[in-house]
């Protein structure tokens, strides 16, 4: 007779804030499902929510709060996890019906909590996660977490406070994760951590063994390994310190994308001072010609903040011209908020939101003036583009190596053909303009 399974309970899940933050949430819901629990993509259906918030930004706390605030009008049985969760009495404060709260990367706080709130039956004939975990990015590209926390002190950021010193994870199990994903159907591994170049120093670059090969904890070695496994690469929050000549020879090779996302935040170096970035070398525009030397289409993508304390005129002046030299390929710009706990609240010279404001555009202008003759210069050329999406008009969307998920831009393909999503396609680059490429299949 066949063994009858009683309906598992379902959890809802509202997943805020950066991809770190998206990969908790899918580790979250791979344990839940692991546990035998099912999803429900709304409120109604949900035996219990799990809201993972974000707390980065003034901005990002009230959208989390309010996304809370909709998970108890429309459900009522709420957990909530995530950056926001060291503010507790705030929450408590807004919902003190909330069932629990706990921080970010309390995975098994979270797990345990859904538990007591809604009791999964366990059964041994059920095993439902997927090698390669439950995703919440589609399957055929998967962010690679390497490790958490960051031991920089940015005046302007309170994720060390948040998310605690540098503690890397341990390269085999990064490499056994990643074969998992690409054995689940990912073609590109998007490699992030708060400082991914930073990776293995809390482990003092500790040599383990894989397989009877040494391996260090160093980003060049797992990056060598990781461009092995047969999908594309791609390394996100990466600061300029000398070895990431190091990484350029991969990408040289052909191990990891030519792709580089370097969050800048300024140039001018009494700005970079204030601000106490890390890998603050003055030398970055002769190693950023040096890189496009050995790997002349390296695309560069970063992000700035305009208007910090005590900016000055010619520090942003500095700025633009820095820009116009070093030829990134995608910037985003932010105009400096005060962020509750960070030190750089203390600065003196705070700018005035008018010309911050006016800074702002100056740079959005001479960024997209960059990045529309960047993309310009490939018109013609023949590039291998990942699908990711089929349009409804016949066409396709997808992405060169020159660009990541949701950040940067796309391919269009005019007639998608014969291809799938996840298939990596040559294409001819007919057009451009200021952020997508368009083509048809060569
Ligand atoms: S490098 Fe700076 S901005 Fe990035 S997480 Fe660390 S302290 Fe924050």
């Amino acid at each position: 007779m066949a063994t009858l399974l009683p309906a598992p309970p379902k959890v809802g899940m509202v997943s805020l804030g950066c991809p770190k933050a998206l990969v908790d949430s899918e580790r979250i819901l791979t344990q839940l499902r692991g546990d035998g629990y099912a999803l429900s993509g709304d409120y109604a259906g949900a035996d219990v929510v799990i809201v993972n918030t974000c707390g980065f930004l003034d901005s990002a706390k009230a959208e989390s709060l309010e996304a809370i605030g909709e998970a108890m009008a429309a459900n009522g049985r709420v957990i909530v996890t995530g950056c926001l969760g060291h503010e507790a009495e705030t929450i408590r404060a807004r919902f003190p019906a909330v069932l629990a709260i706990t921080g970010p990367q309390q995975y098994e706080a979270v797990v345990d909590a859904v538990r007591e709130a809604a009791p999964a039956p366990r059964s041994a004939y059920v095993d439902l996660v997927p090698d390669a975990g439950l995703k919440l990015t589609p399957r055929h590209y998967a962010y690679l977490k390497i490790s958490e926390g960051c031991d920089h002190r940015c005046a302007f950021c309170i994720i060390p406070s948040l998310r605690g010193d540098l503690a890397s994870r341990p390269p085999a199990a990064i490499l056994r994760e990643a074969a998992a994903l690409v054995k689940g159907g990912a073609r590109e591994l998007l490699v992030i951590a708060q400082d991914t170049s930073a990776y293995g120093v809390d482990l003092r670059h500790a040599v383990s063994d894989l397989g009877g090969r040494p391996l260090r904890a160093h980003i060049t070695d797992l990056a060598r390994e990781l461009g092995g496994l047969g999908a594309w690469v791609r390394l996100h929050y990466v600061y300029p310190y000398p070895h990431v000549d190091q990484l350029i020879a991969l990408m040289a090779e052909g191990l990891v994308l030519p792709y580089l996302d370097i969050p800048f935040q300024h140039a001018s170096p009494a700005v970079l001072r204030a601000m106490r970035r890390p890998a603050n070398d003055a030398k970055v525009l002769e190693r950023i010609t040096r890189w496009r030397q050995i790997v002349p289409d390296l695309a560069l993508r970063s992000t700035f903040v305009v208007g910090f304390p005590g900016e000055t005129e010619a520090d942003f002046q500095y700025l633009l011209d820095w820009l116009g030299e070093a030829q990134i390929d995608r910037a985003g710009c932010f105009k400096y908020e005060a962020v509750a706990g960070a030190a750089a609240n203390e600065l003196p010279g705070a700018v005035p939101e008018d010309i911050k404001e006016e800074r702002w555009h100056r740079f959005m202008a001479a960024q997209t003036a960059i990045s529309e003759g960047r993309l310009a210069a490939r018109i013609g050329r023949v590039l291998p583009v990942l699908i990711d999406e089929i349009d409804a008009d016949g066409g396709a969307t997808g992405r060169s190596k020159y660009d990541a998920p949701e950040i940067d831009g796309n391919v269009l393909l005019r007639d998608a053909g014969g291809v799938a999503v996840g298939d990596i396609v040559e294409v001819l680059i007919e057009d451009a303009d200021e952020a997508d490429l368009y083509g048809v299949s060569a």
